[in-house]
């Protein structure tokens, strides 16, 4: 299939010809025509993976995972789609449908007596539209959906363009003065700068996935985990575990005192009408 071309050949352009000789199209922009058919028909949707707060151990959070199965190229998933998405400037449209629906979806868990947040994952270029403050507050607004429910997850990439752009920074101050909650999903991943730290208005960490596979039995892995959750708390961030897999991740995460937990272990990502049932 056209995605099983665009994963083995890395990701890039290919051009082909076709049987009778003419070029076909690169994979990329078939993509991108799809998404733009996509986001119009609204044939995205999202699935929803349930973080578990350790102190309460209850459910408060649950992750907003974008989904597409396109009924010509099969199912694109996030890794393909994202960065396609951000490359073309369609991130921005599929940054709004996820914002509405996540928010939509708080509002009907909230009708059902359950006070849920929604954490909904970012890219730096929706950001540099200067209306997002705007965008987001109509869609809160429209919705119903109260500030406090929703939750933006931003990357350490994101993050470190941010620091450097101030009216990012100044927009993410004004939401959170409206008390919409940021979040800096992957750390410990990419940039190792704790500046950004000191000026953006985060709340919370998500311990990437890739420190979570070994904490179980690699004694340097522990001791970094059982740093960033300190750091977390000199900090007083909120710290999370992403990719836990295991009831022996999860001891060891609870043994270090880490605030909640994300991953197989808990649930895998699923729809809204699972997550109720959950409740
Ligand atoms: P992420 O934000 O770090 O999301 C967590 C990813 O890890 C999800 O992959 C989830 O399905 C997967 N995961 C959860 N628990 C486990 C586990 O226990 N083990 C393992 N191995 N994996 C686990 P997914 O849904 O394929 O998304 C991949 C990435 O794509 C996300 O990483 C996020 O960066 C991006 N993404 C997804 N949806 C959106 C979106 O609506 N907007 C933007 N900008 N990015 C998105
Ligand atoms: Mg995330
Ligand atoms: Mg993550
Ligand atoms: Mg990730």
């Amino acid at each position: 299939t056209v995605i099983q071309k665009i994963q083995s050949e890395g990701g890039d352009n290919i051009l082909s010809l076709s049987k009778d000789g003419h070029k076909e199209l690169s994979t990329r922009s078939v993509i991108e025509k799809r998404l733009l058919i996509a986001l119009n028909q609204k044939d995205l949707h999202v699935l929803y993976q349930p973080q578990l707060d350790l102190k309460t151990n209850k459910i408060k959070t649950v992750e907003a995972l974008v989904r597409w199965d396109d009924s010509e190229i099969g199912t694109v998933t996030p890794d393909i789609l994202i960065p396609i998405a951000e490359e073309t400037g369609l991130i921005n449209q599929i940054g709004n449908f996820m914002l509405e629906k996540a928010c939509l979806q708080a509002v009907e868990w909230q009708n059902l007596g359950h006070s849920i947040q929604v954490s909904v994952n970012t890219s730096i270029r929706e950001f540099r539209d200067k209306n997002m403050v705007d965008v987001i507050r109509k869609i809160l607004d429209k919705t119903g959906c109260p500030a406090h429910l929703l939750q933006i997850e931003i990357t350490e990439k994101f993050a470190l363009e941010a620091e450097a752009e101030g009216s990012i920074v100044k927009q993410m101050k004004q939401l959170q003065a409206d008390g919409v909650k940021f979040s800096l999903d992957d750390f410990g991943t990419g940039y190792a700068s704790f500046r950004y730290m000191q000026i953006l208005p985060l709340e919370e960490f998500k311990i990437d996935k890739s420190f979570i596979s070994s904490v179980a039995y690699q004694n340097k892995t522990q001791a970094l985990i059982r740093g960033m959750i300190q750091f977390g708390k000199s900090l007083e961030m909120r710290v999370i575990a992403e990719g836990v897999e295991t009831d022996e991740q999860e001891k060891v995460l609870r043994e270090y005192d880490c605030d909640a937990i994300q991953g197989y272990y808990i649930s895998r990502p699923i729809s809204a009408s699972e997550v109720t049932q959950l409740f």
